[in-house]
C-alpha cells in the first residue's frame, strides 16, 4: 500500500526512512507540519509487531505533535520518530549517534527529543551528531532535562480541572484514580496526586517500575489487564496509546480520563462514544503538553524553570475552554480540540505565506 493510500496519512509533509548499515539503525522520521515552525517531537525506541505498526504510530504520533504544540502556543510544528527496536540492534551510543545524523541530515526540519524507550542520556549522544535536539542534561536554574516531570505536572493540574468540570469539586481529597503505567510520567503523577489526598490503583507491565510506586507509594494494584475498568473516579492512561475503542470503551467506570498517553483515543469516533456515556475525555495532547512547553523552553533558551511551570499552569484553563464548549455544544471534547489546533495551524500558514516576499 502506498503512504499516500494509508488511513492515517494526513497530508504528512514528508516521511524518512532511515538505515544506517553500521549499527543496523532502522528508524523513520515523520514531520506533519511546519506551519508553526521546526516539526518538534520526540523520539520513540519500541519493539513493534510490524514496520506497517511503526509507520501507523508515526504517522498518528507527527499528527498528534501538530495539534499539541499548536494549542500550546509554541513556535513548533509537528514531527515524531521511531526508532525499529529489535534484539539484534541494542540502542547503544553508536545508534543514536547515527540517528543524530539522520535528524542532522533534515537541516533543522524536524528537532527531535525523549519520549518513550529513550531517556536525558540518549539524547545526548543525538547531541554529539546534531543541535537540533533538545531534552538534554539540565544546566543550572535553566529549562531543560527530563520532561516527564512536568508532563506529570500539566496533567495533575488537567485532573484539577476535568474533576472540577464534572465532578464539582475543587479538591482531590479521597479522589480515585486509576493510572495505567508507572514510568517516568505515571509515577510523577503518583506523586502529585498521592500528595493532594487522592487514592492510586496502578498497573504496570514492568516489574521494576511497580515496585518504586509500591515502594513509595500507597498503591493499590492491578492487573494490566484491568486497570482500564477499574471502580473509580478518574482513569489517567500513561502507558501507550489507542487503547479507548469500541470495545473498551463501553465496561470503563470512569466518570473523566485525563492522562498523559498520546493517542489515547483508537479513532476520531471513540471521543463520540465517551461523551455519550457522560464520561469527560481531556483531550490528550492538551493535558500532555508540559513537556513539549519544557522542550521549547530549552530549544529556544532564556527560560528558568520557574517560566516553565507557569506556562504550564494554563494547561488548565484551555481544558476549561474545551469542557463549556462541550458542554454548550455537545460535541466531543476531542473534535473541538481538533478544531481549536487546526484553526491555529491555518493562521499559522496563512501568515507565514504573507510574509514570503513574492519575487
Ligand atoms: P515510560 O516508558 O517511562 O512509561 C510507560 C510505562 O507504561 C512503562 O512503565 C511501561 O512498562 C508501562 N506500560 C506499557 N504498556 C503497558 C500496559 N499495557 N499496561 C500497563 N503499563 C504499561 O514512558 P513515559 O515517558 O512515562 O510516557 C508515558 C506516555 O505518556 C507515553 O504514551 C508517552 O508518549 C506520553 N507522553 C510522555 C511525555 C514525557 O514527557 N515523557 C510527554 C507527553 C506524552
Amino acid at each position: 500500500m502506498s503512504v499516500f493510500d494509508h488511513p492515517e496519512f494526513d497530508q504528512h509533509e514528508s516521511i524518512h526512512y532511515v538505515y544506517d548499515a553500521s549499527t543496523g539503525l532502522r528508524a523513520i522520521i515523520c514531520i506533519h507540519s511546519t506551519a508553526l515552525g521546526p516539526a518538534a517531537g520526540g523520539c520513540r525506541h519500541w519493539q513493534y509487531a510490524s514496520d506497517e505498526t511503526a509507520l501507523t504510530d508515526v504517522l498518528r504520533l507527527a499528527r498528534g505533535m501538530t495539534y499539541k504544540n499548536a494549542i500550546a502556543g509554541l513556535r513548533f510544528g509537528g514531527g515524531k520518530s521511531v526508532i525499529l527496536a529489535n534484539d539484534a540492534t541494542p540502542k547503544t551510543a553508536e545508534l543514536m549517534h547515527a540517528f543524530g545524523r539522520a535528524v542532522e541530515s533534515l537541516g533543522g526540519r524536524y528537532v527531535t527529543a525523549e519520549d518513550v524507550g529513550c531517556s536525558v542520556d540518549d539524547m545526548r549522544n543525538v547531541n554529539q551528531e546534531t543541535r537540533y535536539v533538545s531534552g538534554l542534561p539540565k544546566s543550572g536554574d535553566n529549562a531543560g532535562g527530563d520532561p516527564s516531570p512536568m508532563t506529570a505536572l500539566g496533567v495533575f493540574l488537567g485532573i484539577q480541572a476535568a474533576v472540577k468540570a464534572r465532578l464539582g469539586s475543587d479538591s482531590l481529597q479521597g479522589i480515585n484514580v486509576a493510572v495505567q503505567g508507572v514510568g517516568k510520567v505515571g509515577l510523577n503523577l503518583c506523586r502529585l496526586l498521592n500528595d493532594a489526598g487522592a487514592r492510586l490503583t496502578v498497573a504496570d507491565v514492568n516489574d521494576d517500575h511497580l515496585q518504586q510506586a509500591r515502594d513509595e507509594l500507597p498503591v493499590t494494584e492491578v492487573a494490566p489487564t484491568e486497570i482500564l475498568f477499574s471502580d473509580v473516579d478518574v482513569l489517567a492512561p500513561c502507558a501507550l496509546g489507542s487503547i479507548l475503542t469500541a470495545q473498551s470503551i463501553p465496561n470503563i467506570k470512569a466518570k473523566i480520563i485525563a492522562g498523559a498517553a498520546n493517542n489515547q483515543l483508537l479513532t476520531e469516533e471513540d471521543g463520540a462514544r465517551l461523551a455519550e456515556r457522560e464520561i469527560l475525555y481531556a483531550p490528550d495532547y492538551v493535558i500532555n503538553a508540559g513537556g513539549i512547553v519544557n522542550v521549547a523552553a530549552e530549544y529556544f533558551g532564556n527560560s528558568s524553570e520557574e517560566q516553565v511551570r507557569t506556562e504550564v499552569g494554563r494547561i488548565p484553563e484551555r481544558l476549561d475552554a474545551i469542557f463549556a464548549e462541550a458542554k454548550a455544544s455537545k460535541e466531543p471534547t476531542n473534535r473541538i480540540a481538533d478544531r481549536m489546533a487546526r484553526r491555529i495551524v491555518a493562521d499559522g500558514a496563512k501568515e507565514s505565506t504573507e510574509q514570503t516576499p513574492h519575487g
